[in-house]
């Protein structure tokens, strides 16, 4: 194969390689960006919000009632005029205090005098007093100065077997609206808790509510994202480091964020005005992804395959096809045997082999005679047809491994391989002796021929051409000498 077909069909397959490679990975790509997009977009726009919303309804559902108990527990002429009378008989207001909690079933029920330090329990009574070296009652201080009318607090409960209590810590007035104490309700946690462990299981995301200065103030039971523990603060979680790069305190909105170990995160942020808290709903890319992840290396690796059957069968054809084509090169369609190009190859080859040998090897040029006088009786197809059954006149005196060629016109050259002259010329009369006596047919007719032939054989230090040139000049003296005959070369120092 010649070596630019050769480069052509390389460089054919190396486009074509080049061309569904990049196809195939630019669709597969596309298609899983479009999908990971879309699975992003329902995830930050309805996803994470969705949870947010139905999480934020719940809590209101259950901390608007306590609330707005626990406003009418501070306007309360009762309470107010008992702390302004000076809080004599406390069962009066523990009576009242556990009227509250029994017909709100709230968990606790309290009032805290700013006059006394008492703290007023339904159940307890006086169930001691407020003391501002003690860190638990920190609670009581913040309350005191806060500007707000009341606020929520997660804490533990003192009366209540230090149960994780939901605090509403609403400030009391006097009728001149100076402070007089706090009072509210409190109730079990374990609700909202539960709430967020469901949406944590059902949904494999996080939920966890963060305080307006950053720290987590209520999680679900086993613990919020990177086990985020009630009253630790944002910055102490591991992996949010680059979350608390956009967000120091919490601000509502949208992000993504990657964790400690790399994993991307979504996460939706809303304020829960009631509480005075951000809800966080917090989700894991990866294991949404999955699925397409796992879709596209199916798709590259079925891409993969049906490029390389589809480039082997190319291939195939492509050669298939180049093989035809250099065959059709090589041939004289006329007759079927090697042309001149044909002739070319395999010559160089026999010749090679012969003075490596070293072998003999002789050639035998070959002309029809008197042709243009057979085509002028005859007509050119006559002639043609005498051409075709000539090379079978060939064929049918040669061995397998001569080399016949139609040199050109009604000219044919053979290759005898290892062949003496002695031999070559019994060959070359054989088919001068045949073509004289066969009958050559064309339509009804028949026609004679006879043939002239020129012999030489290979000299060690022959060329090809110098092999031919002497048997032409064979030839020559034969059609000189009347034609009809085989004339052998004569020795070189004759021929010079
Ligand atoms: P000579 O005995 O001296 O060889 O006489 P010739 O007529 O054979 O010699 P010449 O070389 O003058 O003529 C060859 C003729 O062969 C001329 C050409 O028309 C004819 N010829 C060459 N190729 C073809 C072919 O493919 N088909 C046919 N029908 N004729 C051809
Ligand atoms: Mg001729
Ligand atoms: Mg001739």
């Amino acid at each position: 194969m010649p070596r630019s077909a050769l480069f052509s069909q390389r460089s054919l397959i190396l486009t074509l390689i080049l061309l569904l490679g990049c196809g195939f990975l630019a669709t597969s790509l596309l298609s899983y960006f479009a999908s990971r997009s879309s699975i992003r977009d329902n995830i930050v726009n309805t996803e994470l919000p969705l949870t947010s919303d139905t999480v934020y309804s719940e809590i209101q559902k259950d901390l608007v009632r306590p609330i707005l108990i626990s406003s009418m527990m501070a306007h309360d002429t009762f309470l107010r005029d008992w702390a302004l009378a000076g809080e004599r008989d406390p069962t009066q207001i523990s009576r009242y205090l556990n009227e509250v909690m029994g017909q709100y079933h709230a968990y606790t029920a309290y009032f805290v005098s700013s006059a006394s330090g008492n703290y007023y329990q339904a159940k307890m009574g006086v169930l001691k007093q407020i003391d501002a070296q003690e860190p638990r009652d920190a609670w009581y201080f913040r309350v005191l100065k806060m500007q707000a009318p009341y606020e929520i607090n997660v804490d533990l409960d003192m009366a209540n077997q230090d149960k994780l209590t939901v605090f509403i810590n609403y400030r009391v007035h006097d009728y001149h609206g100076n402070f007089i104490g706090v009072t509210g309700i409190g109730l079990s946690a374990e609700a909202v808790v539960r709430l967020i462990d469901d949406y944590q299981q059902r949904y494999q995301r996080q939920v966890y509510f963060v305080d307006r200065q950053g720290q987590v103030v209520l999680t679900g039971s086993k613990g919020g994202a990177h086990g985020a523990r009630t009253g630790q603060a944002l910055r102490e979680l591991d992996g949010v480091r680059e979350l608390l790069k956009q967000m120091p305190t919490p601000i509502s909105g949208s992000y993504e964020y990657l964790s400690r170990n790399a994993d991307s995160h979504f996460l939706n942020v809303r304020l829960v005005p009631e509480l005075n808290w951000y809800l966080f709903v917090d989700k894991r890319e990866d294991g949404a992804l999955d699925n397409i992840r796992q879709s596209l290396y199916l798709n590259l690796a079925i891409c993969t395959i049906i490029g390389l059957v589809v480039l082997s069968l190319l291939n195939a054809m492509v050669k298939r096809h180049q093989d035809n084509i250099e065959t059709l090169a090589t041939l004289d369609s006329l007759t079927g045997l090697p042309n001149r190009r044909g002739f070319d190859l395999l010559a160089a080859q026999a010749l090679n082999e012969a003075l490596r040998e070293p072998k003999r090897l002789v050639a035998l040029l070959i002309d029809l005679d008197h042709f243009k006088q057979l085509n002028d009786t005859h007509g050119h197809l006559a002639g043609d047809e005498v051409l075709r059954q000539f090379a079978q006149v060939l064929e049918n005196c040669l061995r397998q491994a001569d080399i016949i060629c139609r040199w050109g016109g009604e000219e044919f050259i053979v290759l005898l391989k290892d062949s003496d002259a002695v031999k070559a010329q019994e060959v070359a009369e054989k088919i001068r002796r045949h073509t004289e006596q066969r009958p050559f047919n064309f339509a009804d007719k028949v026609i004679r021929l006879t043939t002239s032939i020129g012999l030489s054989s290979l000299q060690p230090d022959d060329t090809l051409h110098s092999l031919i040139a002497r048997a032409d000049h064979a030839l020559y003296r034969a059609k000189q000498s009347g034609r009809n005959r085989v004339c052998v070369e004569m020795s070189r120092s004759d021929d010079e």
